[in-house]
C-alpha cells in the first residue's frame, strides 16, 4: 500500500509494480501532490525545456498505471499499525489490509494563523500563485515569505501582475542564490524587508484590499494596498494520522533510519517530503520513493509466508 500521490508515491508505485508487488496507491486530498500547485519545474533531470508540475505528475501517474498500480481516489483517515497486516480506513468508509505500507503523504502549506486570513481565504488570500494568479492580472499583489517558494511565486506573479510586494520578516532571504538573484533583478518585485502581516484588510463582498504590516524590529505599523496576497511560508508534514504510532521529530516529520526508508515499525516505510527536513525537491522525493519500494520488496521477501 502506498499512501500519497506526489513524486515519492508514484516513483515507489512504479518500482513496486515492476517488482510484481501489486501496489495500491491512495491519492489523498491533493492528487498529484504539491507539484500540481507549482509552476514550471526546471530542475528535474530529463526535461531540458522544463515541464509544468501538473504535466509531470500526469506522466508519473500514467507510468505507475502502465505497470499495474491500482490507483484509488480515496483519503486515508485512520491507520492501525500496531499489528500485521496493517489496517487503514479511508474517507469512503472502506477498510484495507496491507502487508507493507509506504507513507508518502508529503507536507502541506502553512498559514499565518490570522483571523482575517481565514475569513478572506479564496477572496484574495491564497497559497498558490499558479492556481489563483490569473485573477490578479494587472493588479497589485503581495507574497509573504523569503524562501524558494515565496521567490518562485513572486517571480511567477510578476509576469501577470502590475506589481508584487514580497513581504519578508528578516533582512535576508532564505531562498537559494539563483532564486534570490531572480527576485532582486526583477523590477516589478519590491521587497518589504523586516515586516510581517498582522491583518489582511478587506471585506467578504469585495475581497482583499490591503495588508497591515508590522516592522519586526521596532513594531511600527504600515498599510499596503493590494488586491491579493499569497502565503508562502513553508509546510507542515502530513503525519497527523500516524501520531503516537510512528516516531516523529519535533516538527512532525517521520524519522527514518540511517538514510533508508525504514521507520520504527517493521514493514512501514516513509518516502518524500514527509520524512525530508532538508532537501524537499521533486527529484529527492522520487529517489526516496525508489528506496522505499526496494526496502518494501526486501521486507516482503524476508517475511514470505
Ligand atoms: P522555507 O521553510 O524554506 O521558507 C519559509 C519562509 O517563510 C522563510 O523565509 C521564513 O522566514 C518565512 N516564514 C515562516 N513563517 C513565517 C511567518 N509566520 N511569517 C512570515 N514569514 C514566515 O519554505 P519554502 O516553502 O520556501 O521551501 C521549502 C523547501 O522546498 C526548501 O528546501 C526549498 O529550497 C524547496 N523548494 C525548492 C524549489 C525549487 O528548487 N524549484 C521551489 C520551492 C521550494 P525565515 O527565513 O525568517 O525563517
Amino acid at each position: 500500500m502506498i499512501i500519497g500521490s506526489g513524486p515519492a508515491g508514484y516513483t515507489s508505485a512504479i518500482y513496486a509494480a515492476r517488482a510484481d508487488l501489486n501496489p495500491v496507491l491512495f491519492e489523498g486530498i491533493q492528487p498529484g501532490g504539491q507539484l500540481t500547485i507549482t509552476t514550471e519545474v526546471e530542475n528535474f533531470p530529463g526535461y531540458p525545456q522544463g515541464v509544468s508540475g501538473v504535466q509531470m505528475m500526469q506522466d508519473l501517474k500514467q507510468q505507475a498505471q502502465r505497470f499495474g498500480t491500482e490507483i484509488r481516489n480515496e483519503i486515508v483517515e485512520r491507520a492501525n499499525l500496531s499489528s500485521h497486516p496493517f489496517k487503514v480506513e479511508t474517507d469512503k468508509g472502506n477498510f484495507y489490509l496491507a502487508d507493507t505500507i509506504i507513507i508518502a503523504t508529503g507536507a502541506s502549506a502553512r498559514w499565518l494563523g490570522l483571523e482575517s486570513e481565514k475569513r478572506l481565504m479564496g477572496m484574495g488570500v491564497s497559497a498558490c500563485a499558479t492556481c489563483d494568479g490569473f485573477f490578479y492580472r494587472n493588479q497589485v499583489v503581495g507574497v509573504v515569505g523569503g524562501g524558494d517558494t515565496a521567490c518562485e511565486e513572486a517571480s511567477y506573479l510578476s509576469n501577470i501582475c502590475k506589481k508584487v510586494y514580497l513581504i519578508v520578516r528578516r533582512d535576508v532571504l532564505r531562498a537559494s542564490k539563483t532564486m534570490q538573484e531572480r527576485v532582486l533583478r526583477n523590477e516589478k518585485i519590491e521587497i518589504v524587508w523586516q515586516h510581517k502581516p498582522i491583518e489582511i484588510l478587506g471585506d467578504d463582498s469585495s475581497g482583499v484590499s490591503g495588508v497591515r504590516l508590522e516592522n519586526t524590529q521596532n513594531g511600527e505599523q504600515k498599510q499596503v494596498e493590494l488586491s491579493g496576497i499569497f502565503i508562502a511560508i513553508g509546510h507542515t508534514p502530513n503525519t497527523e494520522i500516524f501520531k503516537g504510532q510512528i516516531d516523529l521529530d519535533n516538527e512532525g516529520y517521520i524519522i527514518t533510519k540511517g538514510g533508508s526508508s525504514h521507520t520504527n515499525i517493521e514493514g512501514v516505510f516513509a518516502a518524500g517530503d514527509v520524512q525530508d527536513t532538508i532537501y524537499k525537491q521533486a527529484i529527492t522525493a522520487a529517489a526516496s520513493g525508489c528506496r522505499a519500494a526496494i526496502d518494501a520488496e526486501r521486507f516482503l521477501c524476508e517475511h514470505k509466508g
